[in-house]
Order: C-alpha cells, then structure tokens, then sequence
C-alpha cells in the first residue's frame, strides 16, 4: 500500500512537469515539434529589467486603472496593513503596459523586456512650486521587497537594471519618487545598486577641480549618465534634459536634495556607481 502511493505521487510528479514544459511547445496537426533532440545553447531570459511605479490612485481605483483599461503591470502592491498578498494582474511571460516610451542600457520600449511592479501611493501635491511626495507603509514595501527579490533571483537581474519608472523615462516620469526605499532593498534584500561611500569620498575632489560650465565638463557628465544607464544626448550644455536626468537620478540615489543641479555629492556618486557596476 505504502508502495502504490509513492508511485503515485510519483507519476504526478511527472505529469506535473510535462505540463508544465509542453505549455511552449505548440501541438500542430499532422507535424511533429521535437523539443528533446536538439537545444541551442544560444538562449537566454526575455526578462532584463525590473521597473518600479506608483499608481496616483487609491487601491480600489488603482485596481480599476490596471486591469479595465490600457495601462497595466505585472504585480499590484497595494497599501492595506493588514493584507498579506500582492495582486498578479499580467503573467511575467506576457508584456504588460507599463513602461511606455522608456529607454535603458542600449533598450528601448522596456514593456518588451522587463517586469513592472505598480505600488499603490497618490504620488506627490505640488506646494509653493515643490513637490511633497507621499510615504510608502513599511507593510506595503516589504511585500515589494520580498518580491522584487524573487524576481531578480529568478531572471538574473543585475543590481543596475532594477530601475525607476522615472528612470527609463526622466522628465516624463516620477515614480516612484524620492522617499522610495532605495538603499534598503539593496542592503537588506539585495535588490538593485547602491554606491559604497569610500569610492564617494574619493570622487568628491575630482568635481572641485572640474571647469563646472565647460563644454568638456559638461559632455563628460552626460557621458557617464549614459553609461550608467540613461537617455541623454551630449549637448555639452546644462540644458532641459540634462537636469531632468539629473533630477531623476537624485530621486532614485541623492533623495535628501532633489533640485536637477550637479553637485559634488551627485557627481561623486554617479562616479562611484559607474566605478562599482563597471559600465
Ligand atoms: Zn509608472
């Protein structure tokens, strides 16, 4: 008796996992598809990028907004304390709708090639020309860390392409906004980068001594946004889109001051980021 149920569970095991591998092997009349005989080393995940949003709407419309209309992400983090789930709302090997025009690494239209995860947060008001952004509840950012965790274990994300949506997208985009938890994800979950602050003191001189408005100063400085990771012309000026890119990247690494001026400190940890990720 003990026998015939370990075969069983057994052949379960088994018609478990066919299943589950013949879900992307098409069943066509009249031809056979070998998918045994011969596999390509040549392969890899379609999935290179995390995004991270906030939804501007409370948790109800938020629903409303990504599932009935023609916006919509991967996963819904919603704000209930009490609640001990996240919505999935698009399968991970489906596009979801959620980057838009958007641009990282050398990618362009990022819905082709990521994950988006929507977090429920009314964003920011605007007060006297500044920009107050909500917090985000500790319950909400743990469920957001424990899945962006599995995410990137389970497609090999590297730290840099775990970005915000404002990041693939600067001056179109804000979110997550600056009190989104950056560093933690990254020191308690090891989710996405972080700078080491020796390699910033080290930087910090280096901008001091630079010629701040020259054109060489300037194109060097767009240069290494690019090759962090972002969309950005070399101009040699400190024009329109420098500072929205600027900006952004203070949202997501320098969040105490937000303001789209390159300081020392930004300076030094653009260097350090782009020293530790070797890009
Ligand atoms: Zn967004």
């Amino acid at each position: 008796m003990k026998n015939s149920w370990k075969y069983l569970s057994l052949l379960l095991i088994i018609l478990f996992a066919s299943c589950a591998t013949r879900e992307y092997i098409p069943r066509i009349d009249g031809l056979k598809i070998d998918a045994k005989t011969h596999e390509a080393i040549g392969q890899d995940k379609r999935i290179k990028i995390l995004v991270m949003h906030y939804t501007v709407a409370d948790y109800p419309s938020s629903i409303q907004i990504l599932t009935k209309k023609q916006v919509s992400a991967h996963y819904l983090v919603g704000d209930d304390a009490l609640e001990n789930k996240v919505y999935q709302l698009v399968r991970e090997d489906k596009r979801a709708w959620h980057a838009g025009v958007s641009y990282w690494q050398g990618r362009t239209n990022l819905n082709d090639s990521s994950i988006g995860i929507e977090i429920v947060n009314k964003g920011f008001i605007e007060k006297d020309g500044e920009r107050i952004f909500f917090p985000f509840d500790g319950n909400q950012m743990q469920k957001v860390a424990k899945l962006a965790q599995s995410i990137v274990e389970r497609y090999k994300i590297p730290p840099t392409a775990v970005v915000a949506h404002a990041d693939i997208a600067p001056g179109r985009k804000q979110d997550p906004g600056p009190l989104f938890p950056w560093e933690i994800l990254h020191k308690k979950y090891n989710v996405g980068a972080w700078y080491d602050i020796p390699t910033v003191l080290e930087f910090l001189p280096e901008f001091y001594k630079a010629d701040y408005d020259s054109v060489e100063f300037i194109e060097k400085v767009q240069n290494d946004f690019h090759r962090y990771g972002y969309k950005i012309e070399q101009t040699g000026e400190w024009d329109e889109q420098t500072k929205d890119v600027i900006l952004t990247f203070q949202y997501h690494f320098r969040q105490k001051k937000c303001d789209g001026i390159l300081d020392a400190e930004t300076y030094a940890i653009l260097q350090a980021l782009n020293k530790k990720y070797n890009r």
